[in-house]
């Protein structure tokens, strides 16, 4: 074996293939693959081989479609059989709720790019002859999905690979590594050691094992997967689709004029949980044909066929799933040369293409070409290392791998793992809780003699009116929200304000007391980071990102920071609680509880100051993501009981009301403020989002400032716009939703909802820049149901800023 390498890959499954493929396709073919048993060994070779491209994600969407562009021409580039059939997949729909969900993803494949009709159970009959019609009432069909071998598509990329230079080194394990600092800089295997400049881990199931050889936490867990393959059966041909009959937890597809059929059952098994047995390579599971049944009885009543065809074998093979369902991939944080991609939760077939597409870009270039943060390992934080934590989610991912998704739904696993210190005290007042990064939130307030519990709909939800009436409270009067769970940072030390204004794209130069509301760009001029910076002192910064975004935010951070010791960041989330004190009446309620001088003129909106409420010590920052005056309260967790109290106490003659996450999206909404990973991301510049206030050009040089230079002269591509939809009646919009204009679809809605003080249904999302000032005929489709809309250029509410500023 070689004893240097510029990339090591480690796993030589249809993941790590790809990775090394595209790699080469990208000019780097200093390149190896380890692989422990023979290529595809590990859970590739006994996959059933379905390939479907729709998620809800858009980028999620454009990897797996890209995949599907691959595995088209991969047969003729390397010559290799891989199998590939374009057979489209049949989705059914045996109740009006799934039907909903169809007509959903039906709307949102259109605004992807992809093809995907409602059909009626009559066309889906002609499309699958052999099945039952039984209780089906609507089916939809994608026509550009498709089926493959999964070896042949492996090994036609590795041969891709070596044909450009890769080496592959099989039947060697990986055994441990040798590390200098934060990098690893050699593999060690069991017939050597090479030296390397990157390491991938694309290990499969094992990825979590061999991550925590490297100290890279990869939280996922087999689970047993079982599919039946059948003999040949009269009327099974090769033109039949791939069917996904998700109310009866089960999935077909052709093979060899025979049937293969599989699906998630409620309880899944998870396997090896002491860790995958030394020497596991190729194999298959022991068949469970009782734990199948369940499987197996809902077959056969949808395709009859099946009770008396001849069954060659019960595959049971392991794969690796995930606590959020999603797979693992990018640069891990916790090494600064290692990179992931894991997990693949049995669409590994389907993903692998662009999978290894989008791995070699973010190796490549340090970013992909698409923000895929639903799958970034940064996701996930330190609770996700808990063997408990992610058996139970998984486990539960598991079992509604086919059920409905619902709007709004929330887990139940793994819930109570992060309380903050009002987490109690609110229960009894009504919160309902959901959980974000661990952290229980309240979404909203049951009021006295409400259940205090989400019913799950399509429709409008049980919660609406409760939430409508927090809104207004925050409007009209004045809400505490218990904001605890935001991720914060402390950065000091003599070059944090150079460093800081450096990584900024605004300017943070500023004197002591000012807060400031800042994109941190890549080089390519899109928002890694979308953050509220406060200047305690010369050198000393506080730094507030979203609760779910603190890994990530503070691994860009952490990475472009100076090496010689001159700026310190430290991760101080739990050091303090944050009450939200919001609305009209929230500096009277204030100036009850405090002596400080909270005029206007000396606590102005942007500014911070160390106050004292009742007897605690808070840092107050007169800031607002719902457009009202208001102040966020940063406080010792051990004071956060007494100041919630005392506010509470002093605000009864104001109106004071509890206010949950529900009502700050409609709120923000209203304001047009933006939500990192919806409006803002790393595909789109701040110009794009209508941020460009927020880029201080004239500072100097700063980061992506070349980039947003560009953008800036040549007019952004994209714009961000507000719609609300012109029909009276409410709707709750949930992303992902089809912009339209005269029937062309321009984008997909990034974030909707309801407008309790406008009283309309809002929509953001981006179009083309030469499609976003039409004066009328766009339209918002829903469920594939076509509702006018009007754009509007400025904020539905208080454009003028006046609220705040008063
Ligand atoms: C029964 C079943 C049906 C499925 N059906 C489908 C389907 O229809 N469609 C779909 O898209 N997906 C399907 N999947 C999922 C799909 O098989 C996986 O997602 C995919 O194969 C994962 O590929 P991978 O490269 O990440 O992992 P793997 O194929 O497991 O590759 C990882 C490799 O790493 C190697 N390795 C691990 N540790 C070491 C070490 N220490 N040293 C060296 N090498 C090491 C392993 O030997 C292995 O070969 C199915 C899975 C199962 C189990």
């Amino acid at each position: 074996m070689r004893d240097q390498a510029q990339v090591v890959i480690i796993g030589g499954g249809i993941v790590g293939c790809s990775i090394a493929y595209h790699l080469t396709l990208m000019g780097w073919k200093d390149v190896v693959i380890i692989e422990k048993g023979m290529l595809t060994s590990g859970s590739t070779w006994h996959a059933a081989g379905l390939v479907g491209q729709l998620r809800s994600n858009r980028n999620v969407t454009q990897m797996l479609k890209y995949s599907i562009e691959l595995y088209e021409k991969l047969e003729e580039e390397t010559g290799l059989t891989t199998g590939w059939k374009k057979s489209g997949c049949l989705h059914l729909a045996c109740s009006q709720s799934r039907l909903l969900e169809l007509k959903k993803g039906a709307t949102m494949a259109r605004g992807f790019g992809l093809d995907m009709h409602i059909i009626s159970p009559k066309e889906a009959l002609d499309l699958f002859p052999i099945m039952s019609l039984d209780g089906v009432i609507g089916a939809a069909f994608m026509p550009s999905d498709g089926q493959a071998d999964p070896s042949g598509l492996t090994l036609a990329m590795a041969k891709g690979a070596r044909n450009r230079g890769v080496e592959i080194y099989q039947q060697t394990l990986v055994t441990g590594f040798e590390f200098k600092g934060n990098r690893v800089t050699a593999v060690n295997t069991d017939t050597g050691k090479i030296k390397c400049e990157i390491v991938v881990n694309a290990a499969g199931m094992w990825g979590r094992d061999l991550g925590q050889m490297m100290g890279v936490n990869v939280p996922l867990v087999p689970f047993q997967h079982q599919y039946l393959v059948t003999e040949e059966i009269d009327g099974v041909h090769p033109d039949l689709p791939t069917l996904r009959d998700k109310d009866s937890l089960i999935y077909y597809k052709e093979e060899v004029g025979g049937l293969v059929m599989g699906g998630y059952e409620r309880h899944g098994i998870p396997w090896a949980l002491n860790g995958i047995p030394k020497g596991f390579t190729e194999e298959l599971l022991k068949p469970d044909f009782d734990h199948f049944e369940t499987l197996s009885t809902a077959a056969i009543k949808r395709t009859p066929c099946l009770e008396t065809a001849g069954v060659i074998r019960l595959i049971n093979g392991p794969e690796a799933f995930t606590p959020d369902g999603n797979c693992i991939m990018g640069p891990a944080p916790e090494l600064d040369n290692c990179f992931v991609a894991a997990g693949f939760n049995a669409f590994g077939i389907a993903a692998g293409g662009g999978a290894g597409r989008m791995l070699a870009e973010w190796i490549v270039e340090g970013e992909p070409s698409l923000d895929l943060w639903p799958l970034d390992i940064r996701r996930f934080g330190q609770y996700h290392k808990s063997p408990k934590y992610i058996l139970d989610r998984t486990r539960e991912i598991y079992g509604k791998h086919y059920t409905i998704s619902w709007p709004y739904e929330e887990h139940d696993t793994a819930r109570g793992v992060k309380r903050g210190p009002l987490h109690c005290l609110l229960k009894t007042r009504g919160a309902v809780y959901g959980a974000k990064f661990g952290w229980e939130r309240a979404n909203w307030f049951a009021p006295e003699g409400v259940e205090p519990e989400d019913k799950l709909t399509f429709g409008l939800p049980n919660w609406f009116e409760h939430v409508a009436n927090e809104h207004r409270a925050a409007r009209e009067r004045v809400v505490l929200i218990d904001q605890s769970s935001f991720s914060k940072f402390e950065i000091e030390g003599p070059k944090a304000l150079e460093f800081l204004n450096w990584l900024a794209a605004n300017n943070i130069n500023k004197p002591v007391g000012s807060v400031t509301y800042t994109q941190l760009c890549n080089e390519r001029g899109g928002v890694e980071c979308d953050i509220t910076i406060a200047r305690l002192a010369e050198d000393r910064f506080f730094i507030i990102t979203g609760t779910a975004f603190g890994i990530h935010d503070f691994t860009w951070i952490k990475n472009h920071m100076p090496k010689d010791g001159s700026v310190m960041l430290r991760e101080v989330t739990s050091s303090y609680a944050m009450i939200n004190v919001c609305g009209l009446n929230s500096r009277k309620l204030l100036e009850k509880a405090t002596k400080e001088d909270l005029s206007n003129e000396n606590f102005n909106f942007s500014q911070c100051r160390y106050i004292t409420v009742g007897y605690a010590p808070v840092l107050a920052l007169r800031v607002t993501y719902v457009g009202e005056l208001g102040y966020e309260l940063y406080i010792s967790p051990e004071y956060a009981g007494h100041v919630y109290e005392l506010l509470w106490e002093e605000g009864q003659d104001l109106g004071v009301a509890n206010a949950g996450y529900r009502a700050i999206d409609s709120l923000r909404l209203e304001k047009g403020y933006r939500y990192w990973s919806a409006e803002v991301t790393p595909d789109y510049s701040p110009y794009d989002a209508g941020l460009g206030f927020c880029v201080a050009l004239e500072k100097g040089d700063f980061a992506g400032r070349e980039a947003l230079v560009k953008i800036k002269e040549e007019g952004p591509k994209w714009t961000l716009c507000c719609f609300t939809l012109d029909i009276d009646d409410p709707r709750l919009l949930y992303g992902g939703e089809t912009i339209c204009y005269k029937g062309e679809v321009l984008g997909v809605v990034t974030s909707g909802g309801y407008g309790h003080t406008v009283r309309k249904t809002i929509a953001y999302g981006y179009v083309a820049a030469e499609h976003a000032s039409y004066n009328k005929g766009y339209e918002i489709e829903i469920y594939n149901e076509v509702i006018p809309a009007t754009r509007h250029e400025r904020a539905l509410y208080d454009p003028e800023r006046k609220k705040i500023m008063m």
